[in-house]
């Protein structure tokens, strides 16, 4: 697979100019040499540029380079599981836009956990579940490849998933072939090893555009951003954490946070506190599913623009 570009879309570095080779010939290396050698300079160099990104991005993402093809069975299964509340995601899902939120009937918000799952999901899923809190996991594919009984316990402890893409790319950065392997080869890995098909879709970095948008409905996925960001990925206090959530939760909110990427140790505090305190106002919990089925996003809610986390 050609990653010729970095995620923050620079090209990377190309091979040396044919000076360098005719005089590497002249050693006596098999051209063959040369190439891998070449390749794997590429490789590092890509790597090493990656881990400069922004948003924490899963160490096993950014090692794990190829994407494994998707069986037509996987394909077929998914299709085939499509529910009623499947359905009226999917349609939601049908108009070219990502939801930041739900209508705001109700006084009901959405936690949401980007990037697992990881070494610290286990601890967020235990605080969830002291709190009998249902939240919803935008899972990485190759962390579920990493990490499958920890992503089982996520979904047998009741939560929603939902598709991050395989390798945690900028989407608006990749052809559409590379887009929509990301996206499949993630949908057909949560149901092989969890044997559930999700039906929504969170775009890396918030990053999307009409062609992303395109990729996520022809695999009948609602994309889905936020309104409340907690940029808990920059490492902020526990404090600020729960004081960004608390302050900008409204009814149908959205709320950001992450359970990989990184050391999460101050969001895992957060939660119980956000949990108590939004409680204290009144407010109730729900997977993202269930809070647009019961509450539908009106037309303020959705956009077609990317939802920056990187300041
Ligand atoms: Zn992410």
């Amino acid at each position: 697979m050609a990653t010729d570009r970095t995620p923050s879309g620079r090209p990377a570095p190309r091979g040396r100019p044919p000076r360098n080779r005719r005089r590497r010939r002249q050693r006596r290396f098999p051209p063959f040499a040369l190439a891998i050698i070449a390749i794997a300079l590429v490789v590092g160099i890509v790597a090493l540029i990656a881990r400069g990104g922004d948003e924490p991005v899963a160490s096993t993402a950014a090692s794990e380079p190829v994407i494994p093809a998707v069986s037509e069975a996987d394909i077929a299964a998914a299709a085939s599981q499509l529910g009623p509340r499947d359905q009226e995601l999917v349609n939601i899902g049908q108009t070219g836009v990502s939801i930041n939120k739900a209508g705001g009937s109700r006084k009901y918000v959405a936690l949401t956990f980007d990037d697992g799952p990881g070494p610290d999901t286990p601890a967020v899923l235990a605080e969830l579940k002291k709190l009998n809190v249902p939240a919803t996991f935008f899972v990485i594919g190759a962390n579920i490849k990493e990490n499958p009984d920890i992503f089982r316990q996520v979904l047998a402890d009741g939560h929603e998933v939902g598709v991050h893409t395989w390798n945690h790319k900028d989407m608006t950065t990749l052809p559409a072939k590379e887009q929509q392997a990301e996206i499949e080869s993630t949908a057909g890995e949560i149901i092989s090893v969890g044997g559930v098909a999700s039906r929504l879709f969170r775009a890396p970095y918030g990053s999307v555009d009409p062609a992303v948008l395109k990729q996520a409905e022809k695999a009948k996925l609602l994309s889905v951003l936020w309104d409340v960001d907690t940029v808990d990925w920059t490492r902020p206090s526990a404090d600020q954490i729960v004081q960004t959530a608390v302050s900008q939760a409204q009814p149908g909110s959205i709320i950001l946070l992450h359970d990989g990427g990184g050391d999460r140790a101050s969001t895992i505090a957060a939660v119980p506190r956000i949990v108590k305190e939004l409680r204290a106002k009144g407010y109730e919990f729900s997977t993202v599913g269930d809070l647009v089925i019961s509450d539908p996003p009106g037309a303020d809610d959705m956009s077609s623009d990317s939802r920056s986390t990187q300041q």
